[in-house]
């Protein structure tokens, strides 16, 4: 099977063309490695950073933004948000603390992406 995708790992934006079949995977159009390796990991099981915000009680800020630690499958982004969509954590908050581990079992922690005080009474 033959996929066309563009590659987002530079601002170049290259055009590649996955051909897959009897467990060979080669890329086309890349002009780099790191075009090569996003060609076959887009084929073979896309990944995605993830970046959002929770609320926070008691905050200098109503939103809290966090980060994925890693990629997570593209197919469970949605899901992902929806389970960040419903968490509140309270304040303070320290930049790179776990806000929710392992999400949906992919291995991959989202963690505060800034520090958030509370708000002083
Ligand atoms: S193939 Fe290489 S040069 Fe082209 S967009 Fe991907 S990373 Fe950038």
């Amino acid at each position: 099977m033959t996929k066309d995708f563009v590659c987002i790992a530079c601002p170049e934006s290259c055009r590649l063309r996955v051909n897959g079949g009897g467990g060979c995977v080669s890329v086309e159009g890349n002009r780099c490695k790191r075009g090569y390796e996003h060609g076959v990991s887009e084929y073979a099981r896309p990944m995605r950073m993830l970046t959002s915000t929770v609320a926070v009680s008691g905050g200098i800020l109503r939103r809290l933004p966090v980060i994925a630690d890693g990629g997570i499958p593209k197919d469970k982004i949605w899901e992902c948000l929806n389970v960040l969509y419903k968490i509140r954590v309270k304040a303070p908050v320290t930049i790179g603390g776990v806000i929710v581990e392992n999400i949906l079992n992919t291995g991959v922690n989202i963690v505060a992406s800034r520090s958030m005080n509370a708000v002083k009474i």
